[in-house]
């Protein structure tokens, strides 16, 4: 389902080689040779870690340009909550979603509003009977394609509800349709975004055919367009739909705390998200019912296209989630028509991490693998490009690196012939001198 798509990408002339990258990537996506970084692509997951940890920006994420939206008859935009923690508290939520659908929207629709629905159908779903706990949030797409590439035991743990992108974007469309009677297509719906993986999700959904969303645009892209209108703004109009629990999202925890059970377990940063599913893997957390597992640190507030400090973003959020509680917005009322958000498509598993389809042959090559790697000085200190001695004992197993890749076995190799070459010289026959004439020394 879905062509291959991912986002994250490397400016090469950017790229010094420094190996920064390699060692933080959870899927071991990244190789340097020849002093420039490589993303093995089927591997990536898009969880940006890459982009925060590069000292010379050279990984950034491929997001869809601002030009796009022209493109349509109506535009609408669908602004993840995470924006609203980027601009300073003085700004109300109204005043940010005005200053937004300024740069060139007819229509703003909440993408926190759309968080409500799907709250509202986990809650009703992990009360059911029978249920395989712990049921863990599809809120992510990184930490979706993370277990799909690392962890497939655990697919039938994903709860298979639309995310709250999608689902706004449906809501957002259907409804435009009919208030401007226009078609499907002359109707762009463009997402607001906080992070590369929402990108893939959009071009590459694993969870149904297509997806609603017709652009994704970072938060970085909007912001400076977003201010100046904040800036020069005389009044705003009412915008707003969602209530607290919808705003709240963009915290960690946030999507957890909706569902009025305390047997959860909220999780942040992808790291953490591993040693989390490892436990879930191992049978230790069946006593949780819900597991929101995000791969950004603090939430969709710390994605890599998002511009303010994660840890101010969340003050600032606060103001907007407390004032949404004064002003009792609650969860909005939502039509009975949108409560089927289950997923149409499956989760697969993605075996790029198997060294063979052919099971034999992948057992040969599992130890010839392992032979190697117990030749290997067990450093990691990922001289060689690749993020471990074991990373870089599967790239020889693959036909992708050298043993000599190995600054140590290159060393060795490097005595060796040195060794060689003296013992070779000590056997070798005088150097004649061109005037004896062969005759020799007198
Ligand atoms: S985005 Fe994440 S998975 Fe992809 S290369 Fe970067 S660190 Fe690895
Ligand atoms: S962190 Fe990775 S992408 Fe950035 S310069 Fe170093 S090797 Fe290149």
């Amino acid at each position: 389902m879905g062509t291959y798509f991912h986002s994250v990408t490397l400016d090469e002339e950017k790229c010094r080689g420094c190996t920064n990258c390699i060692k933080r990537c959870p899927t071991e996506a990244i190789r340097v040779r020849k002093s420039k970084a490589r993303i093995i692509n089927e591997r990536c997951i898009d969880c940006g870690e890459c982009i925060r940890v590069c000292p010379y920006h050279a990984k950034k994420a491929i997001t869809d340009s601002f030009d796009m939206v022209n493109t349509f008859k109506y535009k609408v935009v669908i602004p993840a909550p995470s924006l609203y923690g980027q601009f300073k508290s003085v700004f109300s939520r109204n005043h940010i979603l005005t200053a937004l659908k300024m740069l060139g929207f007819d229509e703003v629709y909440e993408v926190a509003q759309a968080a409500e629905i799907v709250s509202k159908a986990t809650k009703k779903f992990i009360n059911k009977e029978g249920q395989k706990f712990p049921l863990i949030s599809s809120a992510c797409p990184a930490v979706v394609r993370l277990i799909q590439v690392r962890f497939p035991n655990l697919i039938d743990n994903i709860l298979k509800f639309e995310s709250p992108m999608e689902v706004a974007a449906k809501i957002a469309r259907d409804k435009v349709m009919k208030k401007e009677n226009l078609t499907k297509d002359e109707i762009g719906v463009f997402f607001i975004t906080p992070c590369a993986a929402k990108m893939t999700s959009v071009k590459a959904p694993y969870e149904r055919e297509s997806s609603s969303v017709s652009g994704v645009i970072s938060i970085k892209d909007v912001y400076l367009g977003v201010l100046n209108n904040l800036m020069r703004q005389k009044s705003c109009e009412d915008l707003i739909g969602a209530g607290y629990e919808g705003i709240r999202w963009a915290n960690s925890g946030g999507e957890s705390l909706a569902l009025g059970t305390d047997s959860f377990l909220a999780v942040d940063g992808i790291h953490e998200v591993i040693t989390i599913l490892e436990e879930v893997e191992n049978d230790r957390l069946e006593d949780v019912m819900f597991i929101e597992a995000l791969a950004c640190k603090g939430g969709c507030l710390g994605g890599p296209l998002t511009i303010e400090n994660s840890y101010v973003a969340k003050t600032r959020l606060k103001k907007h989630i407390d004032e949404a509680k004064e002003k009792a917005i609650a969860s909005s009322d939502h039509d009975d028509e949108n409560d089927n958000i289950d997923w149409t498509g499956k989760v697969q598993y993605k075996p790029v991490l198997k060294l063979d389809d052919d099971i034999e042959k992948a057992i040969k090559k599992m130890e010839i693998l392992q032979n190697i790697e117990n030749e290997l000085p067990g450093l990691d200190c990922g001289a060689c490009g690749a993020p471990s001695c074991r990373a870089l004992a599967e790239d020889i197993v693959r036909g992708n690196a050298n043993e000599t890749d190995c600054l140590f076995k290159l060393r060795d190799r490097v005595r060796e012939l040195a060794i060689q070459m003296m013992e070779l010289e000590a056997i070798m026959p005088p150097v004649m001198d061109k005037g004896s004439g062969g005759k020799g020394e007198k």
